[in-house]
């Protein structure tokens, strides 16, 4: 599959600093921050600082020390936020997966009894 990343989506704006955000976390290859339309308590989304546009994408042209930060900075958004109850992780991806931001990012949800996943 041929992955084009179009760099006028709204996460490269917030990553270029054009758009504001309310971060959670970031370090030397990923940001965390509030997702704009929370859907519980705790809904923060990690993105990754490189070009990349879905999960799938990430993972395979990602270097190493990129996927190795991008978990560091989702166990940082775990400890900060205190999610010991629980959480969910949610990646979007293309069409079927009613992706709207085409810049990949995990959603991490906590703070109430998520239900079943797909309810
Ligand atoms: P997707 O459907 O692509 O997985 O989710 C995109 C998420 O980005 C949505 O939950 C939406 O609320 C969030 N979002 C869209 N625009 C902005 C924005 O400008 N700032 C922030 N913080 N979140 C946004």
């Amino acid at each position: 599959m041929e992955f084009v990343y179009d760099d006028q989506n709204i996460f490269a704006k917030i990553l270029r600093g054009e758009i504001p955000n309310q971060t959670v976390f970031e370090n030397e290859h990923a940001l965390a921050f509030r997702d704009i339309n929370a859907q519980a308590p705790v809904h923060v989304l990690v993105i990754p600082k490189g070009p990349y546009m879905s999960l799938d994408h990430f993972a395979r042209d990602g270097s190493g020390d990129e996927q190795v930060g991008f978990m560091k900075a989702v166990a940082e958004v775990c400890r900060l936020e205190g999610v010991d109850a629980g959480f969910r992780a949610v990646a979007n991806a293309r069409e079927d997966g009613v992706q709207d931001v085409p810049h990949y990012h995990l959603h991490i949800l906590a703070g109430r009894n998520l239900g079943p996943m797909l309810a």
